[in-house]
């Protein structure tokens, strides 16, 4: 089943509508054909998409690795999963669904042309795709230190250990607890173990957190390039999840100008709710104050460095 033959909704359209149909699907066919593109504008596929870029995405992306059939994956289920995980995407300026399709196609670049490819195994691409496919699941806008200065429900569950990246893993992977889209099931259990855990590997080093730590192991792993076992290679992907992470240092100019002012949207909006707690307003985040767009080139310089 191709997903370009349907709508990306699912809706059937009458043949009064062929034409228009016709031409979405061709305006949706050239934009994915540019999905290999470090470069990509996530924004296009946004708007080729109908508002479902991360479900076409990382559908177009699975089909691209050949994964569905490597893996036996359920196509239906799959789909269905996809869309339950769009669908628990809030629209905060910067943490929402179009964000995650950004990553997975990022993800994608660097497994299909970085240098990691040389050394990365099939289920490990398909766990890299997986876990930026899912890595921001629900979010609400708020770091994890505001969610535990707050005393939230996901910091007191979590323990106040990367309180957004354990809910993002918990409530994304209870998705595949509903039989309609657990697109995994008829996958033996050694792999569904070892998908979990790489999975999980790689949503936790999204949290900026642990940023020195990985980057300063992964520097010197990189000093040694022979993939020999599991444990060296998943700093290697996790490291690709971070950079996935904030691909639009990237991209195009103007793509990476409109992700940046909503990143300080995103912030400033913290920063309201934080005033309106009477909490000290968190770095940056005080729209009365210059914002993160003041600071980015700041921080393109210690990421890329
Ligand atoms: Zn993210």
């Amino acid at each position: 089943m191709e997903w370009e033959s349907r709508t990306a909704s699912g809706v059937t359209l009458g043949a009064d509508n062929c034409i228009t149909q016709s031409q979405k699907l061709k305006g949706l066919r050239l934009c994915l054909d540019k999905a290999d593109d470090w470069d990509f504008d996530v924004f296009e596929l946004e708007k080729e998409a109908d508002g479902y870029p991360l479900q076409v995405l990382t559908w177009h992306v699975f089909q691209k690795h050949n994964l569905i059939d490597e893996f036996n994956l359920d196509r239906i289920k799959l789909i269905n999963f996809l869309r339950q995980v769009e669908a628990g995407h809030m629209e905060n300026p910067y943490h929402n669904a179009t964000h995650v399709a950004d990553v997975v196609q990022s993800m994608h670049c660097i497994l299909s042309k970085g240098g990691l490819r040389k050394f990365v195994s099939r289920m490990e691409v398909l766990a890299g795709l997986l876990a930026a496919c899912i890595h921001d699941f629900e979010h609400r806008g708020f770091n994890n230190d505001f969610l535990i200065k707050t005393q939230d429900d996901w910091a007191i569950d979590s323990n106040d250990k990367s309180p957004n990246e354990s809910h993002h893993l918990a409530s994304a992977w209870k998705i595949l607890r509903n039989p309609e889209a657990n697109f995994i099931h008829r996958m033996p259990h050694a792999q569904q173990v070892q998908l979990r855990k790489l999975v999980i590997d790689m949503v936790l080093a999204t949290d900026m957190a642990e940023h020195m730590a990985i980057v300063s192991r992964l520097k010197t792993d990189l000093q040694k390039v022979q993939h020999q076992h599991l444990e060296n290679l998943i700093r290697g992907l996790q490291g690709a999840i971070k950079i996935a992470d904030i691909g639009h240092l990237y991209a195009a100019h103007h793509v990476h100008v409109k992700w940046s002012e909503r990143l300080e949207e995103e912030m400033w909006l913290q920063g309201d709710v934080e005033k309106a707690r009477n909490m000290k307003v968190s770095f940056l985040m005080d729209r009365d104050k210059p914002g993160v767009t003041k600071s980015q080139p700041g921080l393109a310089i210690s990421c890329l460095s």
